[in-house]
C-alpha cells in the first residue's frame, strides 16, 4: 500500500482542493466526501490510498476520527481501522504497539482486538502466543512472572511447571534459568570459549574440552602470589592488589590457572577423602572448573586459610570492589542452590568490563550468562 502523507496545511489550498485530489486519482465520490469534510483543508493526503477511499466513504466514518484512521490506513484493512478506531480500541498511543503486534510471526488477525484488550507487562509476541493457544486464565500468572528481571519468555512453561518448588518468583526464575532445577553433569553444554571468549560460563551444566588451555598464560610474580593466569585477568589482578594495598590490605592468589589433569587429580584426591556428593559442593570435576579457563583465582590473606578468610577485612573489600576491576564474587553464600557450590570466598572470576552490570544486577553468573549472554 502507498504511503499516505498528512500534512497539516496552513496555507490557501483552498481554491484548488478540489482539482488537486482528482489529480491524485480520487474518484469524484470521494472527492466530494473530502470537500464536505469542515476541516477539509486541513488534512492533506499527498498519494492516492485505496484504503483511505474506502475509509472515507465507509457507512461508519465519522470525521473526527478522520486523523487517526490515516495513521493506522497503511497497517490495517478498512474495516478494521472504521471499527477500532471508533470504539477507542485503536489510538494514537497504540501505533508502536500495532506494529509490533501485526509484524510478529503468529499473528492472527482474527485475535487482533483481544490482543489490544491486555496490556503487554509480557511482550507482544508471548501475549500473542497465548491468546491464540486459549491460555489467558494463566495471564496474571505469568504477567507476575514476566515482572521479574529476569524473566526469558522461552522458560514460561518451566516455570509454570516447578512454580511450587520455591517461594518467591525471583527464587523460582533464578532456579531455572541457572538451570539448577536439572541434575547436575547430565547432559552438558560444551563451554564454547572460540564463541564467549571471557565471558565462557562453565560450572556444573557446561564443560571446557579436556585440551583447553589458554595460549596466553603469563606467570603470576611471586609478590602476587603463585601459578599462571590469563595475561588480560592477571593484568586486573595485580591493579586490584596494588589497590588494596594502598588501603592497607594485603593478599595473593593461591590458586590461579589449573590444567584438566591438575584438575582431575585434585578431584580423585578428594573422592578418597569424602563421599562424590560431598565433593561434589566443594570442588569442581574436571572439565567443570573455572579455574581451567585462567580467568579464576583463589584469593587469600597472609595469615589466613580457606576456613577463616571469610572473616578478614580483604574478603569484605573484594565482594565491594573486585567486580571495578573485572572481577566477579562466583560463590555467594546464599546462592549455594544455584551455583551448586558452597561459599567460597575466595574465588574470584575474570570476566572484564561486564563485571560491573553483574554486580549491579544481583544476579549469580550462572543467571545471568543464560539471560544476558547466551
Ligand atoms: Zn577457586
Amino acid at each position: 500500500m502507498k504511503k499516505v502523507v498528512v500534512l497539516l496545511l496552513c496555507f490557501i489550498l483552498l481554491g484548488c482542493t478540489k482539482n488537486y485530489y482528482k489529480e491524485l486519482g480520487y474518484d469524484s465520490k470521494t472527492v466530494k466526501k473530502i470537500e464536505s469534510l469542515k476541516d477539509n483543508n486541513q488534512v492533506f493526503f499527498s498519494e492516492y490510498n485505496e484504503n483511505l477511499t474506502n475509509i472515507i466513504n465507509n457507512e461508519d466514518f465519522i470525521e473526527d476520527n478522520l486523523k487517526t484512521y490515516v495513521l493506522f490506513v497503511d497497517l490495517l484493512d478498512c474495516d478494521t481501522v472504521i471499527r477500532l478506531v471508533n470504539n477507542k480500541t485503536l489510538g494514537e498511543f497504540n501505533l508502536n504497539r500495532i506494529n509490533e503486534i501485526i509484524n510478529d510471526q503468529n499473528y492472527d488477525e482474527n485475535h487482533l482486538e483481544e490482543y489490544l484488550k491486555y496490556y503487554p507487562r509480557t511482550s507482544e509476541s508471548l501475549l500473542i502466543k497465548l491468546i491464540n493457544n486459549d491460555r489467558m486464565d494463566e495471564y496474571p500468572l505469568i504477567a507476575k512472572l514476566a515482572s521479574d528481571k529476569g524473566f526469558v519468555e522461552d522458560n514460561v512453561d518451566i516455570y509454570l511447571k516447578h512454580i511450587e518448588e520455591k517461594e518467591t518468583i525471583r527464587e523460582l526464575i533464578e532456579y531455572i534459568n541457572s538451570k539448577a532445577y536439572l541434575p547436575p553433569y547430565e547432559n552438558e553444554e560444551k563451554a564454547d570459549t572460540d564463541k564467549y571468549g571471557y565471558l565462557v560460563l562453565v560450572n556444573k551444566y557446561y564443560k571446557l574440552a579436556e585440551d583447553y588451555k589458554p595460549d596466553d598464560l603469563v606467570e603470576v610474580e611471586s609478590n602476587y602470589g603463585r601459578g599462571f593466569l590469563r595475561k588480560e585477568a592477571y593484568e586486573a589482578y595485580k591493579k586490584m592488589q596494588d589497590d588494596a594495598e594502598k588501603e592497607g590490605l594485603s593478599m595473593y592468589i593461591t590458586s590461579p590457572y589449573r590444567s584438566y589433569d591438575t584438575q582431575y587429580k585434585l578431584y580423585n584426591y578428594y573422592l578418597s577423602i569424602d563421599p562424590q556428593d560431598i565433593v561434589d559442593t566443594y570442588s569442581a570435576r574436571p572439565g567443570n572448573s573455572e579455574h581451567q579457563l585462567g580467568l579464576a583465582v583463589d584469593i587469600l590473606s597472609p595469615g589466613y586459610d580457606f576456613g577463616n578468610f571469610y572473616q578478614t577485612k580483604e574478603a569484605e573489600w573484594l565482594k565491594e570492589n573486585a567486580y571495578k576491576y573485572g572481577f566477579i564474587f562466583r560463590y555467594p553464600e546464599d546462592k549455594v542452590d544455584i551455583t551448586g557450590y558452597k561459599f567460597e570466598p575466595w574465588h574470584y572470576r575474570y570476566v572484564g568490563k561486564i563485571a560491573k552490570d553483574i554486580y549491579d544486577s544481583g544476579l549469580t553468573y550462572d543467571e545471568y550468562f543464560e539471560k544476558y549472554i547466551k
